[in-house]
């Protein structure tokens, strides 16, 4: 066994077993697969493995990558987009995980609009209020979402935080349950064009206790493909 299925067969154990401990359904959790920096050939060892979900995090990558590998793979856009490099992903990605502007949500409309397409996306929010991080207040998410709702080509399904990095995973659950009550307070605004069925949270560090948490979405790259090197 090499070590991509090592670690896959180890994710997946850990996310039964914090499906097990939450009372959740193991097929109510995605695992999406973190392939940003890593080659193509990696990416066919895993799909062979049966994932179907990856995550990239820049466009051209993600671009480049889809044209390349099977179509029933399902791309998620999961880093910062800018306004210029959306063209490369509305049509390719099957959701953008890090909607956090409005400048970004009017050009996703306006690409989605001349495809013809309606782009699901999630509401990026700085749920530890990290000055390094992108992402909505907590406090604006309400309005934020409520201005973008009237977007036809958009459809809101959820919210996503990228945690604080922190050695113990325990340190970051409050901020897996602030977003997931969040998400509460949001559906309960019954805004027209919004729903709140997905939560995007959890990584290599703390994907289990994100699980626990509520996750619908979680992104492991380094815990299944190893570590990255950003020098290539
Ligand atoms: C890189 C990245 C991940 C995966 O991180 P790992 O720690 O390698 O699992 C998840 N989410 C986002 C937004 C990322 O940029």
């Amino acid at each position: 066994m090499g070590f991509i299925e090592e670690n896959l067969n180890h994710v997946e154990q850990r996310i039964q077993a914090a499906c097990l401990r939450s009372g959740r359904r193991r097929e109510d959790v995605s695992l999406i697969v973190v392939s940003k920096t890593k080659p193509v050939s990696m990416i066919r060892e895993v799909y062979a493995l049966g994932p179907r979900d990856f995550g990239e995090n820049r466009p051209q990558e993600l671009r480049d990558k889809y044209d390349v590998l099977p179509d029933d793979i399902r791309w998620h856009m999961i880093g910062n987009l800018q306004r210029n490099k959306v063209k490369y992903v509305v049509g390719r990605a099957v959701m953008i995980h890090s909607l956090g502007s409005a400048q970004l949500a009017a050009q996703i409309e306006k690409e989605s609009a001349q495809r013809g397409l309606i782009m699901p996306c999630l509401v990026e929010v700085n749920i530890a209020k990290e000055t390094s991080k992108e992402g909505i207040m907590p406090e604006d998410a309400v309005d934020f979402i409520r201005s973008i709702s009237t977007l036809e080509h958009i459809r809101i399904e959820g919210l996503m935080t990228v945690a604080p990095y922190t050695e113990n995973p325990e340190e970051n659950r409050p901020c897996f349950r602030a977003l997931r009550n969040l998400a509460v307070d949001i559906a309960h605004e019954n805004i027209d064009n919004i729903c709140m069925r997905h939560l995007s949270m959890g990584m290599t560090g703390d994907y289990e206790v994100a699980v626990e948490e509520g996750a619908t979405m979680i992104r492991v790259g380094t815990g299944i493909l190893g570590e990255r090197d950003y020098s290539i």
